[in-house]
C-alpha cells in the first residue's frame, strides 16, 4: 500500500530540484502525478520514466492553468493535490532591485501560488490537500534577497487564509519552509557540471558547514518527504501551517 494510492497531484516546477524528487516519491507512493513546468524537455523526459503525465506550464498565467486542470481531469478523471513548488531567486540588494526584476519573482512566486490555490481548489475533491512553498525566508529576514523574501512571506499569508477558506470541504492547505537545499537554485554550479562546478560546490558545502547546526546543505529528497506527509493522511489534522525544514538554521544563533 502507498500513502498517495488512488490520488492525483499536480507538481509545478517538477522538471528538476525539489519538485522532481516530490513528482518521484508520490509516484512510488501511488499518486498518478502531472509534471508542470517551463523545461519541456525535462519534464517531459521525467514524466515518461515515472509513468505521470507533462504540462507545460507557467505558473505566472492564469490560462495556462486552466488547461493544465483540464489536461489533469481529462488523464485521470479527478484531482487530488496540489504542490505549488515553483520558484525562482534573484540576489540583489533592496535599494538596487529594478522594479522589472521585483515583479517577474512576485510573478512566479506569489502570483504562482495565488493562481494555483485559485483554479485548482475548484475543481479538487473534498478532502485534498495543497502544499505551497515558502521558504526560511518566509519566516525570517536575509539581506541581497528582498524580492524572494517577501513573495516567501506573501506564500504564507495565502497558505493561512486558503487553510481557513478550505477547510470546510475538508481541503487541507499548508506549507514547506525549506532552508538551504542543494538545488540548481542554491547551487548553480549543479547546472554546468564541470568547469568551476566542483569549486563552487565546495564553495557552497564549505558555507553551509558553517551556517547550519546539521553542518550540511539539505537534500530535496528531504524536503519531498516532508510534502509528502502533508499530502498524505498521515497530517490529516494538521491545516494553515509553515513547517521549516532547515537543518537547525533557524534555532538561533551558536557562539562557538
Ligand atoms: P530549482 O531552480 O531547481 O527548481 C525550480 C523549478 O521551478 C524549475 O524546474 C523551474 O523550471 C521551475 N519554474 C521556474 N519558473 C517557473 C514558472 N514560471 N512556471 C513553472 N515552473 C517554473 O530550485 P528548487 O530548489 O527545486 O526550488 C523549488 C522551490 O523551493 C522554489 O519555490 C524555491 O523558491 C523553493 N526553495 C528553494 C530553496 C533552496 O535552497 N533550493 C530554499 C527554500 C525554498
Amino acid at each position: 500500500m502507498g500513502k498517495l494510492d488512488g490520488r492525483v497531484v499536480i507538481v509545478t516546477g517538477a522538471a528538476r530540484g525539489q519538485g522532481e524528487q516530490e513528482a518521484r516519491l508520490f509516484r512510488e507512493e501511488g499518486a498518478d502525478v502531472v509534471v508542470a513546468d517551463v523545461l519541456d524537455d525535462q519534464g517531459e523526459a521525467l514524466a515518461k520514466e515515472i509513468g505521470a503525465s507533462y504540462v507545460h506550464l507557467d505558473v505566472g498565467e492564469e490560462e495556462q492553468w486552466r488547461s493544465a486542470v483540464t489536461a489533469a481531469k481529462d488523464a485521470y478523471g479527478h484531482i487530488d493535490g496540489l504542490v505549488n513548488n515553483a520558484g525562482i531567486l534573484r540576489f540583489n540588494s533592496l535599494l538596487d532591485t529594478p522594479l522589472d526584476e521585483f515583479m517577474q519573482v512576485v510573478q512566479v512566486n506569489q502570483v504562482g501560488c495565488f493562481l494555483g490555490i485559485k483554479t485548482v481548489a475548484p475543481e479538487m475533491t473534498d478532502g485534498g490537500t495543497i502544499v505551497n512553498t515558502a521558504s526560511y525566508t518566509g519566516v525570517t529576514g536575509m539581506a541581497a534577497v528582498g524580492s524572494y523574501a517577501a513573495t516567501k512571506h506573501a506564500v504564507l499569508g495565502l497558505t493561512r487564509v486558503a487553510a481557513l477558506e478550505l477547510a470546510r470541504r475538508g481541503i487541507r492547505v499548508n506549507a514547506v519552509c525549506p532552508g538551504a537545499i542543494d538545488t540548481a537554485m542554491a547551487n548553480p554550479a549543479l547546472l554546468e557540471p564541470g568547469g568551476d562546478a566542483e569549486e563552487i560546490s565546495r564553495a557552497v558545502g564549505k558555507l553551509y558547514r558553517k551556517l547550519v547546526p546539521l553542518g550540511r546543505i539539505g537534500k530535496p529528497e528531504e524536503v519531498a518527504r516532508l510534502a509528502l506527509f502533508l499530502t498524505s493522511d498521515d497530517s490529516s489534522y494538521i491545516t494553515g501551517q509553515p513547517f521549516v525544514i532547515d537543518g537547525g538554521w533557524m534555532a538561533g544563533v551558536s557562539l562557538t
